[in-house]
């Protein structure tokens, strides 16, 4: 599955967070095929498409695509020396396919911060730097072992060296390698090592309530965002934590008391979901109406193969419609007699929102 993982600094909201997003999330014993660790949270991805399918179609079931978050805790000054477990929890964000880093936007006097007050910056800045001095020490091995092809003549390894030996000084600046204008020859050269800068971010700035605006911590995290291609989701984890323990019919009063037209979760996963550069294309059955996740470029045969590796390998062609068709002409019969239903072949470059019948040999 597709990974973000929670970083931020002790006392930032995190657990509340994430206990918040697995409270959200779905039995771990629902999904028999993939191994849950303790720390990871499979959530369903929320989609007011699925809704409007499912009114059209009336399945027996409705399944929305998930994406897991794992909450890497314990990221601290020093962890890029090995001090502590600090290695190993770098090792576990590299195997994540993007991070949301949370930062501490809310005061209280009663939760004691680790570096006594609330600064957003300073708070980025350590962990930031733990990040690129990891980076940078995976980037000077690589050239190391690299230097020695590339003077050999080895024009690949040139390409790379020279990639790499760009990257030393941003990092040694503590910069964050997304923050470079890198081609995608560029980044395809190095994307072997997984730098863990140069994976898509979210800030996730935890607020207090009344703390989503005019507030000058959220302020700066913004900035700070904006100057490194990443992304800032507010959310207030406090309030959170109590959606997560109410009943659905106080939980709708609960928000419209704070004039909130849906979870702050939603927005987390949904933008998780974005960083990933994934989209979503939707089957439409009787039995199940359902969302699919394929990475955008993705051909019908590689989104088949979402469902079932057979699919992909036996693939005839695909029915498409899009989704706006779907929904306008009511259903598959309408689309089909609208002309809007088209047959698509091996070629095919699936779009966000298709809605996708596979016909395939077994
Ligand atoms: P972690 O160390 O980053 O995982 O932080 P925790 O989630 O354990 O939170 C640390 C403390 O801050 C706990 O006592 C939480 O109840 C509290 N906390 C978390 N989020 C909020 C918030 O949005 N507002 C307030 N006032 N307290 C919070």
């Amino acid at each position: 599955g597709f990974k973000c993982g929670i970083v931020g600094l002790p006392n930032v909201g995190k657990s509340t967070l994430f206990n918040a997003l697995t409270k959200a999330g779905i039995e771990a014993s629902n999904f028999p095929f993939c191994t849950i660790e303790p720390n990871t949270g499979v959530v369903p991805v929320p989609d007011a498409r699925l809704d409007a399918l499912a009114e059209i179609v009336n399945p027996e079931r409705v399944i929305p695509t998930t994406m897991e978050f794992v909450d890497i805790a314990g990221l601290v000054a020093g962890a890029s020396k090995g001090e502590g477990l600090g290695n190993k929890f770098l090792a576990n964000i590299r195997e994540t396919d993007a991070i949301g880093h949370v930062v501490r936007c809310f005061e209280d006097e009663n939760i004691v911060h680790v570096a006594n007050k609330i600064s957003p910056a300073e708070d980025i800045e350590v962990i930031n730097t733990e990040l690129a001095l990891a980076d940078l020490d995976s980037c000077e091995r690589a050239i190391h072992r690299q230097a020695k092809r590339a003077k050999g003549g080895d024009q690949e390894a040139k390409f790379e060296v020279s990639v790499l030996e760009k990257m030393l000084a941003p990092l040694n600046e503590g910069l964050m390698l997304r923050s470079l204008d890198l081609s995608v020859e560029e980044k395809a050269a190095v994307a072997y090592l997984n730098f863990l800068t140069l994976k898509p971010t979210m800030y996730i700035a935890n607020v207090a309530d009344d703390g989503f605006e005019n507030n000058p911590h959220l302020d700066t995290v913004r900035e700070i965002a904006s100057k490194e291609n990443a992304v800032v989701v507010a959310v207030c984890a406090a309030i959170e934590s109590e959606l997560g323990e109410m009943e659905a019919e106080d939980r709708a009063e609960f928000m419209a008391d704070l004039g909130l037209e849906e979870p702050g979760l939603d927005r987390v996963i949904r933008a998780g979901y974005d960083l990933l550069t994934l989209q979503t294309y939707f089957t439409a059955g009787v039995k199940e109406v359902r969302a699919w996740t394929v990475a955008i470029g993705a051909t019908a045969p590689q989104a088949a193969g979402v469902i079932h590796t057979d699919f992909e390998r036996g693939f005839i062609r695909a029915q498409v419609m899009a989704y706006d068709d779907f929904i306008t002409y009511k259903g598959e019969a309408g689309a089909k007699e609208a002309g809007k239903l088209k047959v698509e072949g091996k070629s095919y470059i699936v779009k966000d929102g298709d809605v996708m019948h596979f016909l395939f040999n077994v």
